[in-house]
C-alpha cells in the first residue's frame, strides 16, 4: 500500500473509522496529528496546538517526556507483554506496591484491567460477589449519583446518569440501579436536603443494594460538576450503616487533578474499592486498576466460586505497568501540588473575564480543571475552530468549554488556553 497523502488519510478516516461518540454516516471534522511533544500537538501541515485536554485527562506530564519514553524503551527491551495467569513480573509488582502505598491504608489488593470502564465493571462485580460471600445474594443493585459518568460498557453505563444520552437508548438493556440526586453545586454548598433524600433512599433499598458508587468531589464527563466533600462522608456513613460497599471512581480525579492526590482526601475518608485509570500511565498506554480492602477480598473469597471471575487478556500489561511506575514516581517525587495550585490560580485569573460574556452561566475552577458553562449547547466544531485559531486544542461537550491541561503547562501557555476558551465560549 502506497503512503497516503494527508487528504487521502483523512478521507479514509472519514469513510471507515469510528471516532468517540460519533456518527459514521455524518462524521464530524477530525484533525491529523503527526507528532506531540511537551504540551503541544503538531498537526499535518506543521501547525501546533497547546493541548488543554491532556488527551482526555491522561497526559499529565505532557508528551514525549524523556523519563516516560525511557521507561517504555527499557521495558520493550525485556518484554512488551506476557500473560498474567500463572505468571507475574516486576513492573506489575512495583506498580501495585506504589498504588497500595499511595492510596488510603486499607486498600491493599490491586486488580489491573485495561481501561477505566473495565475497572468499573470489576469493581461492581467485586461488590456483588462480596455480598454473596457474606450471605447476602439479594444485595446486587447499586446506588449511584445522578449526573455521574463511569464508562461506556454496559455495567458501567447502568450507573451513569440515567437521563443522559449515554444511557437513555439502552435503558431497557441495563440493570436497573438506584439513583439519588446530584449533590448541589459547590464545595461549600448546603447538603441538608440531599443528605435526607439519600439516606431515605438507601434505607428504602438497603435489602437489595450491594454498593454505592460515585466520582468523589468532581463529576467529570457528566458535567464537570463540583460538589461538597461532606457528601462523601454521608455516603461512607450510609454504607457502614447498611453494610454496603463504597466505590470511588477516581479514574478522572486521581493523581492530583483536583488538588489532592486522590479526591477522597478532600473528605478524609476511604472507600472500600477505588478505581484508577486515565492518568495512571501518564497517557502513554491504556491501563486501569481496581483496588480493594482486605475485607472485600475476604468476602469475595468466601463466595461460592472463591475466585474473582475476571481476567483480561492484557491484564497488567508490562509495558503499561512500566510506564505507569515511571509516571506515578515522576508525579509524587516532585512538588506536584505546587503545580496544581499554580494552574488553578492561572485558570481562575485567566477565565474570570469569561463570566461577563453573554450566555455564560458559570465559570469555575478546581485544581487543574477550568470550566466555562454556557446557557446553551456548545457548537463543538465552531468552538474548536475558534480555539485552534488561537493555538489551543479543546474538546467542549454539552454546555461546557473546559480545560484539564498537563501539569507541566507553563504560565504563558495557560494564558493562551484561557484566551482560547474565552473565544470559544463567545462563538
Ligand atoms: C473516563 C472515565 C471512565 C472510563 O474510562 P475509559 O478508560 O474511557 O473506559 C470511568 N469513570 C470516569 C470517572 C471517567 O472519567
Amino acid at each position: 500500500m502506497p503512503d497516503l497523502t494527508e487528504s487521502q488519510l483523512l478521507a479514509f478516516d472519514r469513510d471507515h473509522l469510528w471516532h468517540p461518540y460519533a456518527s459514521m454516516t455524518a462524521p464530524g471534522p477530525t484533525r491529523l496529528v503527526t507528532h506531540a511533544h511537551g504540551v503541544r500537538l503538531r498537526l499535518g501541515g506543521g501547525a501546533e496546538l497547546v493541548d488543554a485536554m491532556s488527551s482526555w485527562w491522561c497526559a499529565i506530564h505532557g508528551y514525549r517526556h524523556p523519563v516516560l519514553d525511557e521507561a517504555v524503551g527499557r521495558q520493550l527491551g525485556r518484554m512488551s507483554h506476557v500473560m498474567f495467569g500463572g505468571l507475574t513480573h516486576e513492573p506489575a509488582i512495583t506498580l501495585g506496591h506504589l498504588l497500595v502505598d499511595l492510596t488510603p491504608d486499607h486498600l491493599q489488593h490491586v486488580f489491573f484491567a485495561d481501561s477505566g470502564s473495565v475497572a468499573v465493571e470489576v469493581a461492581l462485580k467485586m461488590a456483588i460477589q462480596y455480598q454473596r460471600g457474606r450471605g447476602h445474594p439479594g444485595k446486587r443493585r447499586v446506588m449511584a449519583l445522578s449526573g455521574g459518568y463511569h464508562g461506556d460498557t454496559l455495567g458501567a453505563m447502568s450507573v451513569c446518569d440515567p437521563g443522559g444520552g449515554m444511557h437513555a437508548m439502552f435503558a431497557e438493556a441495563l440493570p436497573q440501579q438506584v439513583f439519588t440526586s446530584r449533590p448541589p453545586a459547590g464545595l461549600q454548598s448546603d447538603t441538608t436536603a440531599w443528605e435526607a433524600e439519600t439516606r431515605e433512599l438507601a434505607t428504602r433499598h438497603a435489602a437489595e443494594l450491594a454498593a454505592v458508587i460515585c466520582e468523589p468531589v468532581l463529576q467529570g464527563a457528566g458535567g464537570m460538576h463540583v460538589y461538597n466533600p461532606r457528601c462523601l462522608r454521608v455516603l461512607r456513613d450510609i454504607c457502614d450503616e447498611h453494610g454496603l460497599v463504597l466505590v470511588f471512581d477516581e479514574i478522572a480525579t486521581g493523581f492530583g487533578r483536583t488538588g489532592t492526590l486522590f479526591a477522597a482526601e478532600h473528605a478524609g475518608i476511604a472507600p472500600d474499592i477505588m478505581c484508577l485509570g486515565k492518568a495512571l500511565t501518564g497517557g502513554y498506554l491504556t491501563l486501569s486498576a481496581a483496588l480493594c480492602s482486605t475485607e472485600i477480598a475476604a468476602g469475595l473469597g468466601a463466595s461460592e466460586s472463591r475466585v474473582l471471575m475476571h481476567g483480561p487478556t492484557f491484564m497488567a500489561n508490562p509495558l503499561a505497568c512500566a510506564v505507569a511506575v515511571a509516571s506515578v514516581k515522576l508525579l509524587v517525587e516532585r512538588d506536584w501540588s505546587a503545580d496544581i495550585r499554580r494552574i488553578e490560580t492561572a485558570l481562575t485569573y485567566g477565565l474570570a473575564a469569561a463570566g461577563a460574556l453573554p450566555g455564560v452561566v458559570d465559570v469555575r475552577t478546581l485544581g487543574a480543571v477550568g470550566v466555562i458553562q454556557l446557557d446553551r449547547p456548545v457548537d463543538v466544531a465552531c468552538a474548536t475552530d475558534a480555539a485552534a485559531a488561537r493555538g489551543v486544542w479543546i474538546r467542549p461537550f454539552r454546555d461546557l468549554v473546559y480545560a484539564m491541561p498537563p501539569y507541566i503547562t507553563g504560565d504563558d501557555d495557560l494564558a493562551t488556553i484561557c484566551n482560547a476558551m474565552t473565544a470559544a465560549a463567545a462563538v
